[in-house]
């Protein structure tokens, strides 16, 4: 992805209404409601998180492949777990696995801080990139495991993992807030998408919608 240029062919105002439309019949039409969370994804500039060889195809309905044998979820995807969040723009948020740097563009619109973690290298160089030259000042990038979460900078108001692991990381549990949200996809061939609530005394979790994730990698010194 760093090596292409940037496509100048498509006005920006073509990739604009490509945008609506996606919103209109991909989110809002499966049954999406927060006006903000439609309002970020209409605003975000997918076309730009993905290698210009994909950019036609950036507002169509499904994943695409960003390089490193990785992918940019599907924008439903995306929506629906941003959307289990119930962002109002206070909260800080921990993001597992920015990838592209897409949906970390979309929390960034969506809450007041987002930490996010990537494991690979290349992607993570890239996603900050991109994020820098948007203009977003409250994304923070750590290169490694996320896995282990980010200790420091924890308790979050919400968590959300782009990346599956067998389990959901305890780890993680751990560094929610009380109050606090986490979405994680869980599983090995089936898997699922799990929402977690800190009600404050403990974590409840409730099983969502069968999905399809990269798994999660983890470090060997981490096994
Ligand atoms: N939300 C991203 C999804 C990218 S795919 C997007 O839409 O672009 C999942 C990402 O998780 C990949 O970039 C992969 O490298 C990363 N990943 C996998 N295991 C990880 C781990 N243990 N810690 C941090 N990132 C991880």
């Amino acid at each position: 992805m760093g090596q292409d240029k940037p496509n100048n062919q498509t006005p920006d105002n073509e990739f604009a209404e490509k945008r609506q439309i996606m919103v209109a019949s991909q989110i809002r039409r499966r049954g999406i409601k927060d006006e903000r969370v439609l309002a970020a994804l209409e605003k975000v500039p997918r076309h730009l998180f993905v290698p210009v060889r994909y950019q036609r195809q950036a507002y169509s309905d499904e994943p695409l492949p960003i390089g490193m044998n990785q992918t940019i979820s599907q924008p439903y995807i995306v929506a629906y777990m941003v959307d289990q969040l119930q962002l109002n723009g206070s909260e800080r948020v921990l993001e597992i696995g920015a990838g592209s740097g897409y949906q970390t563009a979309v929390l960034a619109e969506l809450s007041r801080r987002v930490f996010t973690i990537e494991i690979i290298p290349q992607l993570a160089r890239q996603a900050k990139k991109i994020i820098a030259q948007l203009g977003y000042k409250n994304v923070e990038f750590r290169t490694g495991d996320g896995y282990l979460g980010w200790p420091e900078a924890a308790p979050f108001d919400a968590i959300i993992v782009s990346a599956a692991p067998l389990a959901i990381p305890t780890l993680l549990i751990e560094q929610l807030a009380p109050g606090g949200r986490m979405i994680v996809p869980v599983g090995e061939d089936q898997q699922d998408l799990v929402f977690l609530l800190h009600t404050g005394e403990r974590v409840e979790q409730f099983r969502k919608i069968p999905v399809r994730f990269v798994p999660m990698i983890r470090k060997k010194e981490a096994e």
